[in-house]
């Protein structure tokens, strides 16, 4: 079997979930299992500074050929998505996919149909690796890992091919927004650096949401209701109020592509107190600063209607288009797409709805675009990764290495 199928299969069946409520890093000790074993197959390999840190963090170098050539890093996350249970992944293979509905398990009847998954067509033919139907698959991002040190692998097979320094990293808890939190920007030392954490044959990402959250809290006065005549203050129909002042058809259910949003994630309170939680996304970033002005003024208006206090507004940033800190550096992109055109794979470049790890990254001082790992359906039981996709990435890594190396000369 071919080098990066082999090692996805091995990697998936350990059980590397991250955890939302967990205030340790890694958010789960299972993480290191698979940081233990990387490590372990790293040194085996001979790569070099091969270290795993207390965080769960594992970097290591691949020494180049080309001295004047840019470092560049790879990076991948090793946990997977708390969202659906990752204990006891069980790894099919369909062989030369037929084009209609897959028996996932059988004795759940859990059939994968390309009615309701239609990109699946797309890879009549080929072969496909899925879940037993009873668990997700992980290719989210054990595809990223075994990609990266599949192509790895092909450079130390192949000296002769020119290279600079190359630098791996592993991160955990990616999937609960802290992958970025406790890596050594530093340490790494690449001059700028790919996640490999995306979905389907060809995306490229290197814009991605600026994102904010805000709390609001609305101050209420409670009195008996049968005596409340002018002097009740409700706060949910405070709330209510500064809802409305919001534009209705700026929420995710209504919006796509570079559209931002309001979105109320969560709402509680009684008579005296209530409170919202909103976060606000959107890739401009002049709109996303318009975006938490609205709120502010919604809240003056209430406070000068209702008295100073009634209203409290607590804005916070998340995280920031990666856009602004990667169009400086353009070549970054322009040289993944000129690989994955040179490959014959075609490039799908659009904007994230969300972030990733290398927004984060890129605002820490290394630029980091996201390319595909080739999966679909990530975060459930209908994962699955094409295996041709994931031998294009392997090669896609190849070549944007080759052509920094080669301009380099
Ligand atoms: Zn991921």
């Amino acid at each position: 079997m071919n080098p990066v199928h082999e090692r996805f299969l091995r990697y998936v069946k350990i059980d590397t979930a991250s955890d939302h409520h967990s205030n340790t890093t890694p958010s789960t000790k299972k993480q290191f299992e698979l940081a233990k074993l990387l490590e372990q197959e790293m040194r085996a390999m001979g790569l070099q500074n091969v270290s795993l840190d207390e965080n769960g963090y594992l970097m290591a170098t691949l020494p180049g050929n080309t001295p004047k050539a840019p470092v560049i890093g790879l990076i991948a996350h090793m946990d997977t998505s708390p969202d659906f249970t990752a204990t006891g992944v069980n790894p099919r293979i369909i062989n030369n996919y037929d084009g209609g509905d897959i028996l996932l398990n059988q004795e759940q009847t859990i059939i994968m149909s390309p009615k309701d998954f239609p990109e699946l067509l797309k890879y009549t033919g080929q072969d496909l690796i899925t879940t037993d139907g009873t668990t997700l698959l992980g290719a989210d991002d054990k595809a990223g890992i075994a990609e990266i040190l599949s192509a790895v692998e092909f450079f130390m097979a192949n000296p002769e091919i020119p290279r600079g320094d190359l630098k791996i990293g592993f991160t955990p808890d990616e999937e609960v927004g802290r992958g970025a939190d406790h890596f050594e920007v530093e340490k790494f030392a690449a001059d700028f650096a790919y996640t490999l954490d995306g979905g389907e044959l060809g995306e490229l990402e290197y814009e991605n949401f600026n994102a904010a959250s805000a709390t609001v809290k609305f101050h209420g006065r409670n009195i008996h209701p049968g005596n409340a005549k002018d002097k009740m203050v409700n706060s949910q129909h405070l709330a209510m109020t500064f809802n409305a002042m919001l534009p209705a058809a700026e929420r995710p259910e209504h919006t796509t592509g570079y559209e931002g949003f309001f979105h109320l994630n969560e709402m509680k309170g009684d008579v005296e107190l209530a409170e919202l939680h909103y976060i606000i996304r959107d890739h401009d970033l002049e709109k996303f600063e318009a975006r938490k002005r609205l709120m502010t003024e919604a809240a003056g208006y209430m406070n000068q209607r209702h008295g100073a206090g009634t209203v409290e507004l607590l804005l916070k940033d998340s995280y920031f288009n990666m856009k602004e800190k990667i169009l400086p550096v353009m070549e970054i992109v322009e040289e993944v797409k000129g690989a994955m055109e040179a490959v014959g794979v075609k490039p799908l470049i659009k904007a994230i709805r969300g972030g990733t790890d290398g927004s984060r990254l890129s605002y820490m001082g290394l630029p980091t675009p996201n390319i595909f790992t080739g999966g679909h359906n990530y975060h459930g039981r209908f994962e699955y990764i094409p295996m041709a996709s994931m031998d294009k990435a392997v090669e896609v890594i190849v070549e944007t290495v080759r052509r920094f190396a080669e301009k380099a000369v």
